[in-house]
């Protein structure tokens, strides 16, 4: 069963009313809450929790860890975001979303700036497969759409994505590369934009969905442990020195 680490900031939900009424529970229960179906094995993990629950043991008892904050970026160790990049490294999946954006982890394993244009008006967006036959887009139609979200729009600095499997468009004309994979060590990495907290996008089955599949294929596809360093030759080999 593939174990997920649902984190969060857990900041807006405590210090607004309108979030705290989207997601009684915390982001981090409401995606724990909307994954489950799926057969995984969830737990979640909070900021304020001691080494923000992202513990050694937690991290290595974790396939694929979930990532949702926002105004907390800065609260987050930078020791503790050491030990989520190795565990990355060391092939432990690793789902960014929305505002994760900003997030240090996100910044330290992409390397550019990882800005982008905002507006926070509540706007309609479309969100277009452009990859159908990635793990990803499994189950989904050719786009489905989210009546009330923020926009995030092109440019956004990130590094050419290994591959873009979703493109949204929004209702006041821009578009954004909204779902983007990546590898980095041994682990893979899946960028999904969606999950403003003043809109209920965690509660719709096809975030929910694409976020489980976003699992699926960061679990996926484990070959032997690299070996690294100096190594005898596996053939009889004449040294010339
Ligand atoms: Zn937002």
């Amino acid at each position: 069963m593939v174990r997920v680490t649902v984190w969060n900031e857990n900041l807006h939900e405590k210090k607004h009313e309108k979030v705290a009424e989207v997601y009684p529970n915390g982001i981090h229960n409401a995606i724990a809450d909307g994954i489950r179906p799926y057969g995984f094995d969830v737990r979640t993990a909070t900021l304020e929790q001691p080494e923000h629950g992202l513990t050694e043991e937690v991290l290595d008892a974790t396939d694929v860890l979930i990532w949702w904050g926002h105004m907390g970026h800065n609260q987050v160790e930078d020791d503790i975001v050491e030990r989520v990049q190795k565990r990355v490294w060391q092939g432990m999946g690793l789902i960014v979303l929305h505002s994760g954006h900003f997030s240090k982890i996100f910044k330290r394993l992409m390397g550019t700036s990882c800005d982008l244009k905002w507006r926070e008006i509540g706007e309609k967006e479309r969100i277009w497969v452009v990859d159908p036959a990635h793990p990803i887009a499994e189950g989904l139609g050719q786009y489905f759409e989210l009546e009330h979200e923020e926009m995030y729009g092109e440019h956004f600095d990130i590094p050419a994505p290994d591959e873009l499997v979703l493109v949204s468009w929004f209702e006041g004309g821009e578009v954004f590369r909204s779902g983007c994979t990546y590898h980095r060590g041994q682990g893979k990495v899946f960028y999904f934009r969606p999950g403003h907290e003043t809109f209920p996008t965690y509660y719709n089955q096809d975030v929910l969905k694409v976020i489980a599949n976003g699992v699926k294929w960061a679990a996926a596809g484990r070959g032997a442990k690299p070996v690294y360093g100096n190594a005898k030759p596996l053939e009889a080999v004449t040294p010339h020195q």
